[in-house]
Parts: structure tokens; sequence; C-alpha cells
């Protein structure tokens, strides 16, 4: 069964949709993607970091999410679903219940057994896999969720960009060996390449601290942005690489994928190396902000050699297994695209996340042309497969054109009843801003 959103365009009207748009945003807001998820309704903040999704909230946060499968399972990743919930116990066996610290958030059932609201799941899906698998046959394989995470950060800021509660698609690599281990990591970093084009944005690989078990396996994934929180230094190459492309083969070698992108400095902060910077051209030279949306990392045996997950190799020998985690901030994208996408009108939406695809604005409504042609308009669009949704309320044209703006859908259709006189209605590109009128069949194929 294939799993299509009943999100039938024909319920999208404003006059009966929820869309809790208002003019000023809370003072405490700092940043302008916090600023418009308020303004916009997109959010609601229930305590400090922790935020009801509205229903255009929700919509966009379901956009990225499918993204982010498609792209996770074109690389041969397989979805599932882990609990937020878990045993302190499984936390015990890896060593990290007592090393994680206050960010973990401590729950004691009724039974006085130590849980906790997963702040990631290394655990647990070691955890699931030594259940399951015990041969090299059933080897590579990569197993992954998204789902809500908590972690109780010191400073919850920025809206859903550092949150408390906050949704993480987290992939896990399993693999016989350590070479093989490196062709599932290059898996991910392509597949993410794509999954953050695919948003609109840039994502910039970086190498990142491996901590304690050291290597070059780890590369946070930035979009450059004036409110990042990390300082961040790369070479402006990087900045103009495509991606590697949907019609990559995953079962090919990647090697080269990965390193016409590592042979370039990026760097955040922590990892960061003055001298090497200092070698490259001067006008090449990028220090910025950035934002991490995503976070790779192989580390060996780390969680399988003190939870014993081992798998027996073709000659008979229990070995543990290779691990890899591949994380991806799911909410903290949809403020990541905001930064990246807006102007001082409200957010400019790339196509691919953007709620709906077309606003379409009734000028006069209760006029009797001018709502029949906006119904047809609306049937016409739908039928044509796009997203619509139908501003039908009884409001001011400048208002309706001003909240249009804000929620910034790709395009704007706005029929009033001149235009339904001479026959034609008015086509807005959000982006560019560029304005046309034309006959409706010609704008359903601009549009489309
Ligand atoms: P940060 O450095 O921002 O605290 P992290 O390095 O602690 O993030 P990871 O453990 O690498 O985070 O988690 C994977 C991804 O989850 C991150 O790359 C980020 O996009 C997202 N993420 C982490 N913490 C938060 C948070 N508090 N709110 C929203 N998203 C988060
Ligand atoms: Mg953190
Ligand atoms: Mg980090
Ligand atoms: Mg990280």
């Amino acid at each position: 069964m294939s799993a299509k959103f009943i999100d039938n365009g024909e319920f999208m009207r404003l006059s009966k949709y929820f869309l809790p748009v208002s003019k000023e945003a809370p003072a405490d807001a700092a940043i302008a993607s916090h600023k418009l998820m308020l303004r916009t309704g997109m959010v609601r903040q229930n305590g400090a970091g922790i935020y009801t999704w509205l229903p255009m909230g929700l919509k966009v946060l379901t956009r990225i999410e499918q993204i982010v499968r498609e792209e996770m399972n074109r690389a041969g990743a397989v979805e599932m679903l882990m609990p937020t919930l878990q045993q302190a116990d499984l936390w015990r066996e890896s060593g990290r219940y007592d090393d994680y610290g206050k960010e973990m958030l401590r729950i004691t059932d009724r039974h006085d057994r130590e849980m906790l609201y997963g702040p990631t799941n290394e655990e647990l899906i070691t955890d699931v896999f030594r259940a399951y698998v015990k041969s090299y046959k059933q080897l590579p394989l990569n197993l992954y969720h998204q789902q809500w995470k908590f972690r109780d950060e010191v400073r919850p800021r920025f809206g859903v960009m550092r949150g408390r509660e906050f949704l993480m698609k987290d992939a896990y690599s399993f693999d016989l060996t350590e070479e093989d281990a490196r062709v599932s990591y290059r898996k991910m970093f392509c597949a993410y390449l794509n999954a953050f084009d695919r948003m609109g944005l840039t994502a910039i690989p970086m190498r990142a601290d491996t901590g304690p078990i050291g290597g070059d396996m780890s590369h946070e994934f930035i979009i450059l942005a004036d409110t990042g929180e990390s300082a961040v230094f790369c070479d402006k190459a990087l900045l103009d690489l495509p991606p590697p492309g949907l019609d990559l083969d995953f079962d090919s070698d990647l090697n080269a994928e990965v390193e016409k992108r590592t042979q370039y400095y990026a760097a955040t902060e922590e990892m960061h190396d003055e001298a090497a910077f200092a070698a490259i051209p001067a006008e090449s030279q990028v220090s910025a902000r950035g934002i991490e949306v995503g976070h790779i990392f192989n580390f060996g045996t780390k969680y399988s050699l003190p939870m014993n997950a081992v798998v027996q190799t073709a000659d008979g020998q229990m070995v543990p297994v290779q691990m890899g985690s591949y994380g991806i901030g799911v909410s903290r994208l949809v403020g990541g695209i905001i930064e990246a996408c807006h102007d001082e009108n409200g957010i400019v939406w790339p196509e691919s996340v953007a709620p709906w695809h077309v606003g379409l604005i009734n000028m006069r409504v209760g006029d009797e042309a001018c709502d029949a042609a906006c119904e047809d308009a609306y049937k016409a669009l739908t039928d044509a497969g796009m997203d619509v949704l139908y501003d039908d309320t009884d409001e001011r044209a400048g208002g309706k054109f001003a909240r249009m703006e804000l929620i910034g859908l790709p395009w704007q259709i706005v029929i009033g009843p001149r235009g339904v006189e001479n026959g034609v209605v008015e086509v807005k590109n959000r982006k560019t801003g560029e304005k046309t009128e034309m006959p409706f069949a010609e704008a359903i194929r601009k549009v489309a």
C-alpha cells in the first residue's frame, strides 16, 4: 500500500482552515525564522524548547521528513520506529547513563524503574541488532527512524532551532569490517548532500570532532547563516559544488564523490586549523556562521563491544559489529530553511517544502462571478495535482496580500472582478516578485 497523505486539497479553504497568523512576534523571538514561525502560526511554544506544531508547521515538517525518508531509502537504509522512552539499564551497559549528564531527562515509572526520554538511540538500536543479527551474511544493514528526542539543553533558544523536544532522523549502520563501514559512511554522506539540496539548501560537510575514538570519519553538515550558533571556516569552492544527484548509483564506489568535497578545507570552530586555513587563497577563504543540520559519525565498536553485539564471520569467528550513526535535525531544518529563505515580507519557501504550491486569492468574496471563477480555478489546480490554499475569507485585499506574502507560497493566483470581466487572472511569483496578467488556462501552465 502506498502511503498517500489524505491531504485533500478540497479542504484547503482558508475560511475553514486553522492558520493563526499574527501581526507581531513576541519580543523574545530573536531571529527571523523564529519570528516568522510564530507570526505565521506554524508553532506555538508550550514551555522552554517545547512546541506544538500547528497545521501549517506540521505540513512543512512532514514534507521535510518525507524528503529525508526518500533519500534514506534511496541509499538503502530501512525505516523503523523506536520508542521515545528507554530503560536506563541499557545505557548502563554502554556506560553512557552517568556520562550523559544533565542533558538527559530522567524519569521514574510507578515501579521505581529508571527510564529516560531518549536524547539519541545508539544503545537501543544496538540492543535490537544483537537480538536478531548473528551472521555476517545479514550485513551490511542500515536502520533508521524519525522520532522525537529530548535533550534538556541549558539554553533552548531560536525556536525549533534549539529545542528541548525535537524531531531527529537517526540512522545506524552495521558492517563486518572497517572498510565496509567506510562504504556505509560514504552512502550517508552522499544521501545527505542530495537530501539537503532537495530542500533548497547548500549544506557543507565539515570535519567534526570524533572525540576519544579519533579518525576522520565524522562530518557535520552545515548551512551558512548569520544567525548560526557555530563559527565555521571553509573553502569557497564548496559553496558551488553540485550534489551527487538523485541518479547516483549507491552500489558504486562513492569515494570520489566524497573526496571531491573533502579535498577542500572545511571545519567548525572546534576542528579549525588556522595554518591550514591560511594556506588556501585569501579570496577562497570563507569565515562565517553556520547551523548544524546533520552529523554523521563512524564509531567502530564503541557500543557493540560493551553491549556484545557480535556477528559470526565467514570463518566462524565472533567479532563485534562496526557501527556508525547519522543524524539529521528534521525540526531544526524548518527553522534553518526559513533562515535561508525569507525576505522583508516573510517566508519564501523552496517549492519542495512549501506547505502549499499555490495560494489562490479571491479579491471579492460574495461577488458571484468572482466566486465562480475562483471555485473553477481551485478545482482545476487541485485536479492538476497541485496543493492549493484558497483564501476565500471575507477580508480586505491588502490584508490578504500581506498574509499570502508572509506565508511565502511559491505562487499566487489573484482573481478579482475586473480580471474576471477581462478574462485574466494575476500570477505572482513569490521569489522574484514578478507579476503577470494572463488567462487562467495559461496561468495553470505557468505555475505547474
Ligand atoms: P548541537 O551542536 O547543535 O547541540 P549536536 O551536535 O548536539 O547539536 P547531534 O547529537 O549531532 O547534535 O544530533 C544530530 C542532529 O540533531 C544535529 O545535527 C542537529 O541538526 C539536531 N539537533 C541536535 N540538538 C538539537 C536541538 N536541541 N534542537 C533541534 N535540533 C537538534
Ligand atoms: Mg548538542
Ligand atoms: Mg554539534
Ligand atoms: Mg553533532
